[in-house]
């Protein structure tokens, strides 16, 4: 996606060689129209997937996952981070490492709001490890759906988190797929 790998260049800064700050557009202040087109191109890639329902992960997947939801014309879902296990019947829940705060949660998800008919779309703002995504795989394959794709906005491809969920024969796609991080410097696969 041309629109966003411009803006990641213009506006995005890598804190270090892992972290890429996009705090403008993404993660602090959000880009409306960008989101927007984020969604044209998810939509454009899982049309023919079957897909029947999108999740994200709180917060910063939610922006980019309701403007693919407008366009698909698909409910979404939002998986919260809890800090400690709900010991109830009424949801599903997995011990996920954060990437960036250096500590473990707890992604849940209720009941109500997934079925075992599902084809499932992950969407999230970054890969890194891969954590959070395989996180919300487990979610999905707990209640007995299916991880019909994985739309990430910005993929590190440098770390470790593609390998992992290409080796379990998740079909991933990145809108920018980013091969080198360091000081005032941003390298793309593409
Ligand atoms: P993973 O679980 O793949 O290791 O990391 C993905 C999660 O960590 C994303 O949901 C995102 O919130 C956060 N994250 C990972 N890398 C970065 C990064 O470079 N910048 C920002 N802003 N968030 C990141």
């Amino acid at each position: 996606m041309k629109s966003l790998k411009e803006r990641i260049v213009n506006n995005g800064r890598a804190l270090n060689e892992t972290v890429l700050k996009v705090d403008s557009f993404l993660n602090h202040q959000v880009d409306a129209k960008l989101m927007y087109e984020m969604g044209t191109y998810f939509k454009e890639y899982f049309k023919n997937h079957g897909i029947t329902r999108i999740l994200t992960i709180e917060s910063s997947g939610i922006a980019p996952t309701v403007m693919t939801a407008l366009q698909m014309n698909l409910p979404m879902a939002i998986l919260k981070k809890q800090q400690s296990k709900i010991l109830n019947g009424e949801v599903y829940q997995t011990t996920v490492h954060s990437f960036t705060k250096v500590m473990d949660y707890e992604l849940t998800l209720s009941k109500n709001y997934i079925s075992s008919d599902d084809k499932i779309l992950i969407i999230d703002d970054f890969l890194a490890n891969g954590e959070a995504a395989l996180g919300a795989a487990r979610l999905v394959e707990m209640a007995g759906a299916k991880v019909a794709g994985i739309g990430i906005v910005i993929e590190k491809s440098f770390q470790v988190g593609r390998k992992k969920l290409d080796e379990k024969g998740y079909d991933v796609y990145s809108l920018a797929r980013i091969s080198k991080l360091g000081k005032d410097l941003i390298e793309f696969i593409d």
